[in-house]
């Protein structure tokens, strides 16, 4: 289980706003910007790289 209070001590790595948990404490999401970072054994993956994006990309970008 991660502390609600988690969400005042992390930033998005990205453009530093707040980020918000969700119900079953999988996953933080930004503020501002809407990446997502997922928590593996309540440690938040707070790297640019492993953000997940809230908008779908065109299909088959993420194919090059
Ligand atoms: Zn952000």
């Amino acid at each position: 289980m991660v502390p609600a209070r988690l969400t005042q001590l992390v930033v998005c790595p990205i453009c530093h706003a707040k980020l918000r948990i969700n119900e079953d404490f999988t996953k933080l999401r930004c503020i501002q910007c809407g990446k997502r970072y997922r928590i593996t054994d309540g440690i938040p993956v707070l790297l640019p790289g492993a953000a997940e994006e809230t908008l779908n990309f065109p299909a088959g970008l993420s194919d090059l």
